[in-house]
């Protein structure tokens, strides 16, 4: 590796963090960027001029002089370079486009029945993302930047379920009938000429939430508790998907003994199966609630129906008693969570407690334990952020 590429994969000072500076409005000029970065005055050039001809950056008018020539101002092209997202749920699918700041420009939400299966799930979501955006703009000779700066750049997927990061293939979905070994990215790849990168939509949460609200801290790990249970874990200000990309998945983990719920991967006990909603669904009508989904759950939460908030507290207990390994063994700086649930009063006061009670002290003493802030395009904003970084640095 040589020092420009172990500079590269810093997070501090690689191109990545220089555009960031620049869309957060925190830097206008080169001399910001050096100022910012710690990076000499010549390598912040080099790269800034490696973004402008990727066409992530461009110059504007010129900016106010302090004496000699005046200093041109960087910006990130807004308009016409389009990122487009799908964040697939188990019922709904949010799909939009972001500018190449992360900033969404449109978005929709559609009704989709997973069970149709993805050529037909998929297929549809590509066309309307497509649709969206305008088609690239042809070469303006002399223009910098100009060939590769206007329509549609990327789409970013989230899949609901374990996805093999490397080859974009969904691996043992639960709840996703007709979906397992589906290979996302090759049938994207036959139906638009854009890159496509798909991700399981809890490291997209991650992704969202800590590029919009944390991008500060280094170590955070995001839970995703809505029908199903995942997390997303950003290492070095970076997501750590680990070897296969199934880093974060803790649904199958197991919190209690045998005879536990089955759950949906054969084994018995795992937090999937106690402590998601569709495990708090299941375990309502075993009582003889009649219950219809997830929705139905919360109304009974918030009308104080004791059965319904036993098990929301019950729930609440199990994924501390998780997160608390994952807190002592990984010594994040926030745990936050989103979802759903995280809506669940009684659930996010027993989840904290149990943190409180099972984590040492040091783990805990500076630990923030929020809830995701971002809203409900926080998937689809992690979504562009991934293609926006794969554009960044395709390494
Ligand atoms: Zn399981």
């Amino acid at each position: 590796m040589t020092i420009d590429d172990a500079a590269r994969d810093s997070p501090r000072g690689g191109p990545r963090e220089l555009l960031r500076l620049v869309s957060s409005g925190a830097a206008v000029s080169r001399a910001d960027l050096a100022r910012l970065s710690g990076l000499s005055p010549s390598t912040v050039s080099l790269r800034v001029e490696a973004l402008i001809s990727e066409g992530l950056l461009r110059e504007t008018g010129d900016g106010k002089s302090r004496g000699g020539r005046r200093p041109r101002q960087l910006a990130v092209p807004t308009g016409d370079a389009l990122v487009g997202a799908i964040d697939l749920g188990a019922h709904h699918a949010r799909l939009g486009t972001l500018d190449l700041t992360g900033r969404v420009v449109e978005v929709r939400s559609r009704p989709i029945r997973i069970e149709d299966g993805p050529e037909a799930v998929l297929g549809a979501l590509l066309d309307e993302v497509a649709a969206l955006a305008p088609r690239p703009a042809a070469p303006v000779p002399g223009q910098r930047g100009g060939a590769t700066a206007g329509g549609l750049r990327g789409i970013g997927i989230g899949i609901p379920g374990p996805v093999h990061f490397d080859t974009g293939r969904i691996v043992s979905p639960s709840r996703m009938p007709g979906w397992n070994g589906f290979d996302v990215r090759a049938f994207c790849a036959e139906r638009t000429d854009v890159p496509v990168v798909v991700d399981n939509d809890a490291n997209l949460m991650a992704l969202g939430e800590h590029r919009s609200t944390h991008p500060e801290l280094d170590h955070a790990v995001y839970v995703k508790a809505g029908t199903g249970i995942g997390a997303g874990v950003i290492s070095g200000r970076r997501l750590h998907r680990g070897a296969q990309g199934s880093a974060g998945d803790i649904s199958h983990c197991r919190v209690v003994a045998d005879p536990g719920p089955l759950c949906s991967c054969g084994n018995t006990g795992c937090l999937e199966a106690v402590a998601s909603g569709a495990a708090l669904v299941a375990a309502l009508r075993e009582q003889g609630v009649p219950v219809e989904n997830l929705s139905g759950v919360m109304r009974l939460i918030d009308d104080g129906d004791r059965h319904a908030t036993a098990l929301a507290r019950r729930a609440g207990r199990s994924i501390g008693e998780i997160l608390a390994v994952v807190v002592n063994f990984f010594n994040p700086q926030v745990v936050a969570i989103g979802g759903r649930l995280a809506e669940c009063e009684p659930l996010l006061a027993s989840m904290r407690a149990t943190l409180y009670e099972r984590c040492l002290p040091l783990a805990t003493q500076a630990l923030l334990i929020e809830r995701v802030v971002a809203g409900p395009d926080v998937g689809i904003m992690g979504a562009a952020q991934l293609v926006i970084d794969r554009i960044v640095d395709p390494g």
